[in-house]
């Protein structure tokens, strides 16, 4: 795998975001009336103030291609989903986007397990105000209509096993000195509200969740699709559990 210096990695850390109270308490299932709710918007609005959520991306080009592997920027890809979904296209955005480290610092008192439950919403919104804000971004500066997704660990392990996070971050150079994202050991990404993947033009709509096992996901954003299942990966083996998280 072959070490990059990200010289052409473009960082967005400006992203606006401003807490949505009443989308706030739908996410955690409370009433407005109810007798935590208040105390909750306190929270939330404290973590929500320190939010500063981020992006960075960059634009890559895919260099070789075999059955399973997809060579980008002189980093080799190996997932035959990936393969089939880049075949039309010679151009990518790998990306990461997160809410940013700013909110785990915000104290809370005593070990509230609620309020800690609450500064992770905040976290979800603001990594969802980056992610949207980076597809905007990337649509309206290289006149693409619609881009798809695909991102390592999203969907059943074989369609683009998480472990191929650590070729990602190496696509993409210093992310950690850039945005403060860092990769674990075991391939998950500090702070945990945080996606990476990688973004291509397409015709056709890809969520990864039309292929993916998982029946208890709460992020679950489309139903299993047997037809595409059969049509992607029946020639694959070794079936396993997904990792949580954004498809
Ligand atoms: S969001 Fe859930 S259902 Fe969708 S790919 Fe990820 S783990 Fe599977």
């Amino acid at each position: 795998m072959m070490a990059r210096l990200g010289e052409c990695t473009m960082v967005l850390n400006e992203i606006p975001f401003e807490l949505d109270p009443e989308a706030l308490l739908r996410r955690l299932r409370m009433d407005a009336e109810g007798p935590y709710a208040a105390e909750m918007l306190e929270v939330a609005r404290a973590v929500a103030a320190a939010a500063r959520p981020k992006a960075l991306y960059e634009v890559a080009y895919i260099e070789a291609r075999s059955e399973e592997r997809v060579t980008i920027d002189g980093v080799i890809f190996t997932s035959r989903v990936l393969r089939a979904n880049l075949s039309a296209v010679d151009r990518v955005f790998p990306y990461i986007a997160t809410c940013g480290t700013e909110m785990d610092a915000v104290p809370i008192p005593g070990q509230d397990y609620m309020a800690e439950y609450c500064r992770d919403a905040v976290k979800e919104m603001a990594l969802a105000a980056a992610r949207n804000y980076l597809v905007k971004h990337v649509r309206d500066r290289f006149g693409l209509k619609r881009v798809a997704s695909m991102n390592p660990g999203s969907g059943d392990l074989q369609i683009w096993p998480i472990q191929q996070q650590k070729e990602l971050f190496a696509l993409l150079g210093d992310v950690e000195g850039q945005i403060g994202v860092r990769l674990t050991p075991s391939c998950l990404m500090h702070p945990n509200k945080t996606i990476s993947g990688l973004f291509y033009p397409t015709e056709v709509d890809f969520v990864t969740c039309r292929l993916c096992h998982r029946e208890a996901c709460q992020n679950r954003r489309a139903a299993f699709d047997q037809r595409l299942w059969d049509e992607k990966v029946r020639a694959t083996e070794g079936r396993c559990a997904s990792a949580p998280g954004e498809a």
